[in-house]
């Protein structure tokens, strides 16, 4: 654990009201984009909630891309505003195929709304953003992502791709804190949104837009959290001084040292390099290692976990995330992972894995 010290986030000063206005505006370079972005004040979870409830109304198809149970709360709070959904489930733990993309548009008219995860952590994939985008493009559809597992880590570039509405949180690549999100809102989304109520509702994005953002991105509606909000400002600053491309690229390099240290334990890697996550890498339990004593070695790792979602048993994911994507925080995980794969019956050569790692570091 780094030096911490809970007393010195007490008496933090207030984050300043004319901060917020370029706060959002470091954001839309990170993110390839001039589209309006609003910050919100809570968690990524509640910043996709919003999105889904400003977006729902009685008359809109949505596609609803579902690849962990993100998508499929997506779907259900798109299906609580009153849209018709159509849950579009891609094979357990993989990612969404194109061509199922493709059927499921030609098969049901009028879809307004293409909705998916961009990079799960969930499993460790990574959906074909650019091709679903040019179809729902092609269909006339807005576009939402949920890149909170992405932005940082994998090019996502709001403009590039035609994202009318994207959401990230600073708590993954981008080693922020997990209490304020953000969302990118192009024109057309907007458009879309003109039945959603003004009124005030922290799930309203049309309520933030008049509250903040046509009140001339002043002081923030609700009590501002000073805390949150400072680690943003640093989080940010961080992610500028190394570079955006050289964030990126730190994963990129993290996943790679992982898969080859997987490779050198004889552990399945769960999907092609092309469909896999720069933050987080899927892997399958040996059918020697017993299941029970894999996860009471693996419990001390906080980056060794099960993949969630239904998904099959043996599925695993280690993450290299943030600060973990890095030599020291991917040897400290391969380590662990072998000590943990020894005690559980898996014969493995540690210090192969460990020198797959240093060799792609060089
Ligand atoms: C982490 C994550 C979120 C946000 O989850 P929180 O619990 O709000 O941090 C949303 N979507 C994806 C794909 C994620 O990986």
């Amino acid at each position: 654990m780094p030096d911490f010290s809970a007393a010195s986030l007490l008496d933090v000063p207030a984050f300043p009201a004319e901060g917020f206005g370029p706060l959002a505006d470091r954001i839309g370079r990170l993110l390839g984009t001039a589209n309006d972005v609003l910050l919100v004040q809570g968690e990524a979870v509640i910043a996709l909630e919003a999105v889904a409830s400003s977006l729902a109304a009685p008359g809109l198809t949505a596609l609803n891309i579902v690849t962990s149970p993100y998508g499929a709360w997506f779907g259900g709070w798109l299906r609580r505003g009153g849209a018709q959904v159509i849950d579009l489930a891609a094979e357990p733990g993989l990612p969404v195929a194109v061509e199922q993309v493709d059927v499921a548009l030609a098969a049901h008219r009028g879809v307004g709304l293409v909705s998916l995860v961009h990079a799960e952590s969930a499993t460790g994939i990574l959906n074909p953003l650019p091709e679903i985008a040019a179809l729902a493009r092609r269909h006339g559809a807005l576009l939402a992502v949920d890149a909170v597992a992405s932005a940082g880590g994998h090019a996502f570039d709001v403009e590039a791709l035609g994202v009318d509405v994207a959401v990230i949180g600073p708590q993954k690549a981008l080693a922020g804190p997990a209490g304020v999100s953000a969302v990118s809102v192009s024109a057309r989304a907007w458009e879309r949104m003109t039945e959603m109520s003004a009124a005030p509702s922290a799930l309203s994005l049309p309520y933030l837009r008049e509250s903040w953002l046509r009140a001339g991105r002043g002081a923030l509606p609700g009590m501002p959290s000073a805390l949150e909000l400072h680690a943003l400002d640093a989080a940010l600053g961080r992610v500028e001084q190394e570079g955006l491309s050289a964030t990126i690229a730190r994963h990129a390099r993290a996943a790679t040292a992982t898969r080859s240290a997987l490779r050198a334990l004889g552990l399945p890697l769960w999907v092609p390099t092309a469909q896999a996550s720069n933050l987080t890498t899927g892997f399958l339990l040996p059918e020697t290692v017993d299941p029970a004593a894999f996860a009471d070695a693996a419990r001390p790792s906080p980056d060794i976990t099960p993949a969630v979602g239904p998904v099959p048993a043996r599925l695993w994911r280690l993450s290299h995330t943030g600060r973990q994507a890095g030599r020291e925080g991917v040897l400290a995980t391969i380590s662990a992972l072998s000590a943990a794969l020894a005690r559980s019956g898996h014969a493995c050569d540690i210090a192969e894995a460990t020198g797959a790692v240093a060799r792609t570091y060089g």
